[in-house]
C-alpha cells in the first residue's frame, strides 16, 4: 500500500478555501472514492504524487499530452516564450502561426483563439446563431461541449458521474431553444428538422462521443447529420476538442473524413496550457467581430506562451508520434479486456482511433441510456486497484483512456501488470 498522507492533508486544506478542494469535478474521485492524489510532478509517461508516488498516466491531462509529459521541444518553446513576454492584449506573430497550422490540418479556413473548450462551443453557437438568424440548437444528450449554459443540457461524463440531471443555476430561458436528442438516432433527427427546422440554427456534436464513455457514430452518422442541416440551412458544428489532433494529425475529420460548417478545438493544440478555437468556412468567420457583426472577445485570447506550447506539440506530433500512441493504446486496451475476460467480469471496450474505453456491461453502446447501464461499483473496484499498482487511470467508468507517444515498452509493461489484480478486484466487487 502506498502512503498518501500529504494528499489527505493538502485535499483537507483545499476543502477548506475551495469548493469540494477541487478545480474541476472530476478530480475529486467522487465517482471511485478515496482521496484525490495532488500532483506534483510529471515526466513522459509518468505522474508522481505528493508522496512521491509513481503512476503509469492514463488520462494524459484528459488528452492534451500527446507526446507525453515534459517534451523537450514544447518545454523549451514555453521557455523562449516566457523571455520575451507573457502577455501583450496585441496581436502576435505565435497566434498566426499557430492558425496557420491548424488550417492547414483541417477542413477550416480561418479561426479564432480562445482559452478553453467551453469558450470555444459557447461562441461558435453565438456565431452559428448570429450567421443564421435562428434560435435553437441542437444537441444530443451524452456529448459534452464544456458548461455554458445552454450546452448545459444532458451533458455526459462530469455530470453524468455527479448525477446531476441539470445543473441548478441554468435556467429554464438559456437551455429553452436547446433540443436535446438521443445519439445515433438520425430518425429522431430527421423528426425535430420536419418540426422545426427552419427555427434551427445548428446541430452541435462530438466528432466522435468521448465524454460518455467512447460512442462511435455509426456509419454514416455524422454524413446524415451534414445532409439534414444542408436541407434546412443549418450549421453543422462539430467539437473536436477532445478527438482533435489527437486520434489523427486532423482529428476525427482525419478518420472520416465528413467536413462540418463549424468546428471547435482545444486540449492537443495548447499542449498542456490554456488554448482552444473555433473555425470554419470564411463566409461564417468572417461573421465575427471586427470583421463582422458578432461580438467575442479575451484578454488572454492567443497567449503567448500558449500559442507556443501549442505550436511547439502540433509540429512535433508526426506521423510517427500517430502510430506510436495508436500501438500504445491498441496494447493496453487488448491488455485491460483480457484481463476483464479471464476474470470473468461483463465488459465493453469501444474504441475511436487511438481512443478507447470500457465499459462494465455487456452489448455495443450507441446511446447515452446504454453507457447508463454499467456497474460504476466494479469500475471504482478496478479503478483503485489500479491505482495501488502504480497505474492512474481515469477516476470515472464514464471517460475515455488517454494514451501518448511516451508510452514506451516499459509503461505498457506496467500497466500489463497492473491489469489482472485490477480485474480481480471487479470480479470481487460484483
Ligand atoms: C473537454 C471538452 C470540452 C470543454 O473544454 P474545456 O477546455 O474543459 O472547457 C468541450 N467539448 C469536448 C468534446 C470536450 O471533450
Amino acid at each position: 500500500m502506498t502512503s498518501t498522507n500529504r494528499s489527505e492533508e493538502l485535499f483537507d486544506r483545499a476543502g477548506a478555501v475551495i469548493p469540494g478542494g477541487v478545480n474541476s469535478p472530476v478530480r475529486a474521485f467522487g465517482a471511485v472514492g478515496g482521496t484525490p492524489r495532488f500532483m506534483a510532478s510529471a515526466r513522459g509517461p509518468y505522474l508522481v504524487d505528493a508522496d512521491g508516488n509513481e503512476y503509469v498516466d492514463l488520462i494524459c491531462s484528459w488528452g492534451p499530452m500527446i507526446l507525453g509529459h515534459g517534451h523537450p521541444e514544447v518545454v523549451e518553446a514555453v521557455h523562449r516564450a516566457t523571455e520575451y513576454g507573457t502577455s501583450f492584449g496585441a496581436p502576435t506573430e505565435g497566434e498566426v502561426l499557430l492558425a496557420e497550422e491548424m488550417v492547414a490540418r483541417t477542413p477550416i479556413d480561418k479561426v479564432r483563439l480562445v482559452s478553453s473548450g467551453t469558450e470555444a462551443t459557447m461562441s461558435a453557437i453565438r456565431l452559428a446563431r448570429g450567421f443564421t438568424e435562428r434560435s435553437k440548437i441542437v444537441k444530443f444528450a451524452g456529448c459534452y461541449h464544456g458548461h455554458s449554459d445552454a450546452l448545459l443540457a444532458a451533458a455526459g461524463s462530469g455530470v453524468a458521474t455527479f448525477g446531476l440531471p441539470d445543473s441548478p443555476g441554468v435556467t429554464g430561458a438559456a437551455t429553452a431553444d436547446t433540443i436535446v436528442i438521443r445519439y445515433n438516432d438520425i430518425a429522431a433527427v430527421e423528426e425535430t428538422f420536419g418540426e422545426h427546422g427552419h427555427e434551427i440554427a445548428c446541430v452541435i456534436t462530438e466528432a466522435c462521443p468521448a465524454n460518455m464513455g467512447i460512442v462511435p457514430p455509426t456509419e454514416g452518422f455524422n454524413a446524415a447529420l451534414k445532409q439534414i442541416c444542408e436541407r434546412y440551412g443549418a450549421l453543422l458544428i462539430v467539437d473536436e476538442v477532445l478527438t482533435g489532433f489527437r486520434v489523427s494529425s486532423s482529428g476525427w475529420y482525419g478518420l472520416e473524413g465528413v467536413a462540418g460548417d463549424l468546428y471547435t478545438f482545444g486540449k492537443v493544440m495548447g499542449g498542456g496550457l490554456p488554448a482552444a478555437a473555433f473555425g470554419g468556412r470564411a463566409e461564417i468567420m468572417d461573421r465575427l467581430a471586427p470583421a463582422g457583426p458578432v461580438y467575442q472577445a479575451g484578454t488572454l485570447s492567443g497567449n503567448p506562451l500558449a500559442t507556443a506550447a501549442g505550436l511547439a506539440t502540433l509540429r512535433a506530433a508526426t506521423d510517427e508520434v500517430y502510430a506510436r500512441i495508436d500501438h500504445a493504446a491498441t496494447v493496453v486496451a487488448q491488455a485491460a479486456t483480457d484481463a476483464l475476460t479471464k476474470e470473468g467480469v461483463p465488459h465493453r471496450l469501444q474504441t475511436a482511433g487511438n481512443l478507447f474505453s470500457i465499459f462494465f456491461a455487456e452489448g455495443a453502446v450507441l446511446d447515452f441510456e446504454q453507457a447508463q447501464r454499467q456497474s460504476t461499483r466494479r469500475y471504482a473496484a478496478f479503478f483503485h486497484t489500479a491505482l495501488d499498482h502504480g497505474v492512474y487511470l481515469p477516476p470515472s467508468a464514464y471517460e475515455a483512456w488517454f494514451l501518448s507517444a511516451a508510452h514506451d515498452a516499459t509503461a505498457l509493461e506496467r500497466i500489463a501488470d497492473a491489469l489482472p489484480h485490477a480485474a480481480r478486484a471487479a470480479a470481487e466487487a460484483a
